[in-house]
């Protein structure tokens, strides 16, 4: 194993680099101390921004910063382990399914959740209760679907890695998008499809028009239509874009399937979005958030606030 931590570019060694995040950034929690642009240069010399790094910045420079730049070791959440396993099931699904051309049977499907979901570290309860869920889920997802399941173009598909860079204003962007279905051969138009297995959310909710959301799942389909007209090496162009609500058929009957045309408009103001975000943390901006409702649900609250979370959901 190397000695360095996070890049090869990082001059920090793991033992200096975790002695200096316990021992100094534990305690100052947003200010900057002695050395840390020094750090946070070399970080950003191999940084890739993905959208979910860049909603993480939109959220708390903070996080970001322990998060993205840093990447700091949080316990992994039974319900993130639940969201690998489907995932994973449905990729190796739509591979076999692709592969041979015919459609796999629900059993398959099953069974490469149970085998994903194993691997994950969970309790022998919580993987009881997460075995069952799926189970119900997907069995239902399955059961809704059958009939108009094709054949996949790409699944978990990358862009902007290493051998094949997506450059905007000199920021390195990356993502994963979860499946790309073919809409006509011959005007090489495609859906990009993310699947998601918290609750269902509206349309309103997805594009950030309601008090509890700021339209991060919306930007995130955003991004994937940026990243594939940056990329010289895919032939196909975006026409739509979908979030797939997997326990949406079991709670609902329904599909939850959400289907959005991203405009050109759309993509120029994320651009921006991305470039003014980009320079704040070029310019070490690392505020913590002043929203609240936040800092409950993240990982680094105790870090944060070790005498208990903030009640108010605001301050100005
Ligand atoms: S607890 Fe709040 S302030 Fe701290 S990193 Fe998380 S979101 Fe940011």
């Amino acid at each position: 194993m190397s000695k360095y931590k996070i890049t090869k570019n990082i001059k920090y060694p793991v033992k200096a680099l975790n002695k200096f995040i316990i021992k100094n950034i534990t305690f100052t929690r947003s200010n900057l101390i002695a050395n840390e642009k020094e750090l946070i240069d070399n970080i950003l010399k191999d940084f890739r921004l993905s959208v979910t790094a860049l909603n993480t910045y939109l959220d708390c420079p903070y996080k970001f910063k322990l998060n993205n730049l840093y990447r700091i070791p949080t316990a992994k959440k039974p319900y993130f382990s639940f969201g690998t396993a489907v995932h994973k099931a449905l990729e190796k699904f739509h591979k076999k399914y692709q592969s041979e051309n015919q459609l796999p049977p629900k059993r398959y499907l099953l069974d490469q959740f149970k085998s994903a979901l194993t691997q994950e570290l969970l309790t022998t309860d919580e993987l009881k209760e997460r075995l069952l869920q799926g189970k119900r889920f997907l069995n239902k997802y399955f059961d809704l679907h059958q009939p108009d399941l094709k054949p996949a173009l790409y699944i978990e598909k990358f862009f902007g890695t290493s051998s094949s860079p997506l450059v905007l204003d000199n920021i390195f962007l990356t993502g994963k998008i979860d499946r790309i279905d073919i809409i006509r051969s011959k005007n090489k138009t495609v859906k990009v499809i993310d699947y998601k297995t918290g609750k269902k959310k509206t349309r309103g909710q997805i594009e950030g028009a309601t008090a509890d959301q700021n339209g991060a799942l919306k930007r995130q389909l955003i991004f994937y239509k940026l990243l594939v007209s940056l990329d010289p090496t895919f032939p196909h162009k975006v026409a739509q874009a979908e979030l797939d609500f997997i326990q949406s058929p079991k709670e609902t009957g329904k599909s939850g399937k959400e289907v959005f045309h991203i405009t050109n408009k759309d993509v120029q103001e994320l651009k921006t979005v991305i470039k003014k975000s980009y320079k704040k943390i070029k310019n070490y901006q690392f505020n913590r958030t002043v929203d609240h409702a936040i800092c409950h649900r993240c990982e680094f609250k105790n870090h944060c606030w070790p005498t208990g979370t903030p009640q108010t959901q605001k301050q100005n």
